[in-house]
């Protein structure tokens, strides 16, 4: 699978990784067998670009219901045309059900508007609107919308049935259209030791991108006992994770306070798959992605070693054996998985971080220079 496609020349990107499009329509439709259960409904799905997400609802609906689907043209290329094509292929009665129309995505909602006006004549009972994407910036008209899989920003997108000129709706992802200012968001992973800081310094320097680690983030907040730090501080101390929602705040928040960055270094962060979520997430929310994970890997004989060397330099209260070895183990147990997150996107890249530190950064950098 590929964390870029390339259609008709234009580039896309991976905004909405399968994984968060299966957990929004499990959440839409949890949400319709709790609101729907026991009404005469009809599911009415919009060709073309619907179906993937109209058949996966309706697989998740539990109670006894219809679905039909009817089909119209509002999009030409990349810029919505504002043209709304007549309703074609509905025959099923309409008169006295709940009809569900489930659509792809609502951007003005010029479209969504006609098909309400001429469903209107069918006389149903009542009729609920459900759509996987739904652009807030764009949208221009003021109809209640009952069911949204994710917010996007006003940008072009492809994948999960929605095509550029006919192409792109077989990805099992959402990609979305890359603009011409990129911003990089580098990952660096690896174990306590791996030498995930070293590089950084360089990554940044290189490339002007914001370092933020939430290993020194924390440890500063500790120093200047802020609540955070005062939270932070019982779990640092033997070498535990701090709890995900304390780390992913504060992230959000160096994210916004550093808005117009060319781009980020995460490091030691994300650390547990719930933070790798959290972030894909915000990122995605602001119009932004993960542009590549480096796993940086060191064996754990050589890890102990660096680590305990560090500690004689007058390293950190974190470097003694019995802490290193438990920072060792959680990422083990915890923070390995964060790969696997990051692989099936197609983003991860695994360097051998055992050898020379320019070595190792000219490795890194030939992958940052093709991003
Ligand atoms: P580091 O400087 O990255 O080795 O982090 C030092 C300590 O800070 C870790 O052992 C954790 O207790 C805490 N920490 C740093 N980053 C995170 C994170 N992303 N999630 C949870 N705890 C973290």
């Amino acid at each position: 699978m590929d964390s870029r496609k390339t259609l008709n020349g234009k580039d896309f990107e991976i905004s909405i990784p399968s994984v968060h499009i299966a957990q929004a329509v499990t959440r839409i439709a949890n949400q319709m067998n709790e609101d729907l259960q026991g009404k005469d409904v009809v599911f009415l799905g919009i060709l073309n670009g619907a179906f993937m997400f109209a058949s996966d609802i309706y697989r998740k609906i539990n109670f006894d219901c219809k679905i039909t689907f009817l089909k119209l043209a509002s999009y030409d290329g990349l810029d919505s045309s504002g043209t709304v094509k007549q309703l074609i292929g509905l025959n099923e009665d309409l008169k006295n059900k709940t009809v569900v129309i489930l659509e792809d995505i609502i951007d003005t909602g010029i479209t969504m508007d006609s098909i309400l006006k001429q469903l209107k004549g069918y006389e149903p009972t009542e009729i609920k609107i459900a759509t996987f994407l739904f652009k807030p910036d764009a949208f221009q008209r003021a109809f209640k919308i009952d069911y949204i899989g994710f917010e996007i920003p006003n940008e072009f997108v492809i994948g999960y049935g929605l095509d550029y000129n006919g192409l792109g709706r077989n990805y099992e992802h959402i990609y979305s259209f890359v603009k011409a200012q990129k911003v990089i968001n580098i990952l660096l992973f690896g174990a306590p030791g791996s030498g995930k800081g070293t590089q950084s310094k360089k990554i940044i320097q290189k490339y002007n991108l914001v370092h933020l680690s939430t290993g020194d983030i924390l440890r500063q907040d500790i120093e200047s006992n802020t609540r955070i730090g005062q939270q932070a501080k019982k779990y640092m101390a033997d070498g535990g994770l701090v709890p995900d929602e304390l780390v992913i705040d504060m992230i959000e928040i160096k994210i916004i306070q550093n808005k117009g960055a060319a781009g980020f270094v995460f490091d030691g962060f994300p650390r547990t798959v719930g933070q790798a979520i959290a972030l894909d997430e915000m990122l995605r929310k602001k119009g932004l992605s993960v542009s590549v994970m480096f796993a940086l890997d060191v064996e754990d004989d050589e890890l102990v070693d660096r680590l305990l060397k560090r500690a004689k330099i007058g390293g950190r209260t974190d470097d003694t054996p019995e802490i290193i070895e438990n920072r060792i183990s959680i990422y083990k147990e915890k923070t390995a998985r964060v790969s696997d997150y990051f692989h099936r996107q197609d983003k991860l890249v695994t360097v051998n971080g055992k050898g020379d530190i320019d070595t190792i950064f000219g490795e890194i950098s030939q992958v940052i220079d093709k991003l």
